[in-house]
């Protein structure tokens, strides 16, 4: 029995297709897409215990893998101390050398200390967030896929909320947009005023492709206030909207993206939560200013490298940017509840544009493999993943009337591609031009990150 759950770990962490026993090949099944396993999971036969099992080894094995960042990060941090205490002792007589050798090895400790706490914290709990939901999806969506081929059958999708999209931007999803628009630009100015928000991207082309999109999903949406795009010049690969239709979008998604449909599926969501007002509901108690103090206050404690620091420090450094890692969830719409919500309206709205609506799930999928295990971390942050959010999602496609010719991929989107070339190193080589709340030393070697593609792989 050990041998066989140990076969079953290393499978899934190394991610080796194949079956061999059962228990293996479900281990095999967690590393397919979304999608794939919405085609497979009806046919596929495991029992309940072994679903359970597998459970039971997620659980255990996250706990091995963040236990060794934990770890890790203890080390950085004794080392770090170890380090500052040097330098305090000897900052009277040292060479002016040493000295920078001394801050060098500093900074170098802070950023694995940022790195360890990034897995541990944020990096290794998603990647098995993401395998938990495709366990449940194995588990549940057989009986479920059921249920909606019989609401199909009687006609009881009508009953659903927002059931009636054919009059997507004549019904109400959310009444006084346009109140929200002083709200959106106050919290903007706030984030310019921190220093919180990244410069924009002005590459001409990159910028009117993107700008046009939005304008499109949008003209096909419940919104009825302006969109404003602004893409962000961050690593980070992510997406958010303030409220009153203020869309930002990280140079990073762009990069990460690979079809017209899956960008659009991430607009379509972020449009969704300015339309049903999510920011402002959710902001009710709170005001701008006190979310933005909670900001100042986290930010300056992250971007310092300071002790409770979950990766900014570390994003920051390699451009990142981390907005996402401190950006109030309120102040963005995030909830479960909104989430869904907005699933659900970002699925119409990319439909309603002419777009395969999947492309929202695509993307998550592209999110859950190693590339977002730390570019993503704020990816994740402010779209967390569970089962009920991907089943939801996949509902309202198969809710939604067929069409015949549903946009995947352009020229336009690989031509946008081609131009983010040049943006994307001119960013990279810009990084020292970023603001930060401290000017780090220059000319430390680059320290080295041990590569985070066998995430917890058992050797
Ligand atoms: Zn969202």
């Amino acid at each position: 029995m050990r041998t066989k759950v140990s076969l079953s770990l290393a499978a899934l962490l190394t991610v080796v297709p194949g079956a061999g026993t059962t228990e293996e090949s479900l281990a095999a099944k967690l590393s397919k897409s979304y999608l794939e396993l919405f085609e497979e999971a009806p046919r596929l036969q495991f029992s309940v215990t072994e679903i359970a099992a597998m459970r039971e080894t997620l659980k255990r094995s996250e706990k091995v893998c963040v236990d060794r960042y934990k770890q890790e990060g203890k080390e950085h941090d004794q080392n770090l101390n170890q380090l500052q205490g040097e330098l305090e002792r000897t900052t009277r007589t040292i060479t002016e050398v040493k000295r920078q050798d001394l801050h060098c090895k500093i900074q170098t400790a802070r950023l694995h200390l940022s790195h360890a706490r990034l897995l541990e914290k944020s990096s290794v709990p998603i990647l098995y967030q993401n395998r938990l939901a495709k366990l449940d999806l194995i588990e549940k969506w057989p009986a479920e896929k059921a249920r909606i081929d019989d609401e199909i059958r009687r006609e009881a999708q009508y009953s659903r909320p927002y059931s009636n999209v054919k009059d997507i931007g004549f019904r109400e999803v959310g009444k006084g947009q346009e109140d929200d628009i002083k709200e959106g630009q106050k919290a903007i100015d706030e984030m310019r005023k921190l220093g919180m928000l990244p410069k924009e991207i002005d590459e001409p082309k990159v910028r009117e492709y993107v700008v046009d999109l939005a304008a499109r999903v949008a003209a096909r949406s419940d919104l009825r206030i302006p969109v404003k795009t602004t893409i962000l010049d961050s690593q980070e690969i992510n997406a958010f909207t303030l409220p009153g239709g203020y869309l930002f979008i990280d140079l990073g998604l762009l990069q990460a993206a690979d079809d017209e449909a899956q960008l659009a599926g991430v607009i379509a969501h972020e449009i969704s939560h300015a339309a049903a007002r999510h920011g402002h509901k959710l902001m009710r108690k709170a005001t701008i200013a006190s979310i933005f103090y909670q900001a100042a206050q986290v930010a300056t404690i992250i971007f310092t490298g300071g002790s409770y620091g979950i990766g900014t420090y570390y994003a920051l450094q390699y451009g990142f940017y981390g907005l996402g890692l401190v950006l109030d969830l309120n102040l963005l719409g995030v909830s479960r509840e909104y989430e869904m919500e907005a699933d659900q309206l970002g699925v119409q709205y990319a439909w309603n544009a002419g777009y395969d609506p999947s492309g929202f799930i695509r993307f998550f999928d592209k999110m859950a493999t190693k590339e977002g295990h730390v570019r993503g971390a704020s990816w994740f942050r402010t779209h967390p993943v569970f089962y009920d959010r991907m089943m939801n999602t996949q509902r309202e496609i198969l809710f939604l009337p067929a069409k015949t010719a549903m946009i995947e991929q352009t020229t336009a989107f690989q031509q946008m591609k081609k131009h983010l070339e040049p943006v994307v190193k001119k960013s990279l080589t810009d990084e020292k031009a970023k603001p930060s709340l401290l000017i780090p030393e220059s000319d430390c070697a680059k320290p080295k990150f041990p590569e985070d593609d066998n995430l917890c792989a058992i050797r």
